[in-house]
């Protein structure tokens, strides 16, 4: 599967740097190019700048990147001034419970009730603890327990990620899933000692990315100017995750700015678009870009914006 669309990434990248090197008599300044692992896990950034990325490497004074959207048709681009994208949390639960013979319930305390109960109580905190004009998302992942049908089993784990744009309304859903969790093993009866165990992985942590506005001004208008593709739009904030964020929350502060270039193959676009239907997300197996039209528009957005911020030659 083409997932997040790395190979479109890397390929823009790649071709960015070509056609930089081809064009450097039109630039002055220091082009640096960050080959970023693991943006799935939202570790890469944090690894390198805490590896010195800004130390060992020129310091730049603008970040720049871009990432393919699923919604949008190949030769777009889409940009969001501001919150772009959102604080990631991933939370795990092991939901501990008594098993035993699935003949005898009574004898036990039965895991995946539990869990089930947990699953439908979490719902409550998007729809009733956070204010209806506060974006924010509660997503139960993935959910292993038990491993035959006769037997109760003495564990459940869930994985959750969690999401929000602000400090107040990430804390909101934190501390509530910790409350749901512990009491709903209160409320089965469960010992102190065998409550859902709640752990947030600080260290998957990743927070809201901020597009600084003016900077996005600076780079669309460029863009515009060069018609680097068919439309440059501005588009709502997600609810996705990015670590780019990252390298603007150093205590230098360095404005960033993410855009999106459409990758769906317009004939599809317009043709579902047409029929009311729905496209296939990020991470969809069914997800496949259009690979000639996004990598180009890819290539030169990203190509004028770098442009646009360096020095002209004198
Ligand atoms: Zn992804
Ligand atoms: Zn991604």
């Amino acid at each position: 599967m083409h997932a997040c669309g790395h190979d479109i990434h890397m390929s823009a990248f790649v071709g960015t740097a070509r056609r930089l090197v081809e064009m450097r008599g039109q630039w002055r300044g220091t082009l640096v190019m960050i080959g970023q692992p693991a943006e799935e896990r939202g570790g890469g950034a944090k690894e390198m700048l805490a590896d010195g990325l800004y130390e060992r490497f020129p310091k730049p004074d603008y970040n720049l990147a871009l990432h393919d959207a699923a919604s949008a048709p190949a030769g777009t681009v889409g940009y969001t001034p501001g919150y772009a994208l959102a604080n990631v949390d991933s939370v795990d639960i092991i939901v501990h419970g008594i098993g035993g013979h699935g003949a005898y319930p009574h004898t036990t305390k039965d895991p995946v009730v539990l869990a089930a109960q947990i699953i439908v109580d979490l719902q409550t905190l998007v729809s009733r603890e956070v204010s209806p004009l506060d974006p924010a998302v509660v997503t139960v992942g993935s959910i292993h327990g038990g491993t035959k049908h006769n037997i109760i089993s003495d564990q459940v784990l869930l994985q959750l990620t969690v999401r929000s744009y602000t400090d107040e309304v990430r804390k909101t859903l934190l501390d509530g899933i910790k409350r749901i969790a512990e009491n709903q093993g209160r409320v089965a009866g469960l010992p102190e000692d065998l409550l859902p165990e709640v752990t947030v992985r600080t260290d998957e942590f990743t927070p809201a990315t901020y597009n600084d506005p003016e900077l996005v001004g600076r780079v669309t208008s460029a863009m515009r100017e060069a018609g680097v593709a068919t439309t440059i739009v501005e588009v709502p904030p997600v609810m996705g995750g990015e670590d780019f964020s990252e390298y603007g929350r150093t205590e230098d502060k360095i404005p960033g700015f993410i855009f999106w270039i459409g990758a769906v193959d317009p004939v599809l676009y317009q043709e579902t678009m047409a029929a009311g239907g729905t496209l296939p997300s990020l991470h969809s197996p069914f997800f496949a870009p259009a690979p000639e039209l996004t990598i180009k528009t890819g290539v030169k957005a990203m190509t004028i914006a770098a442009l646009e911020l360096f020095a002209k030659p004198e």
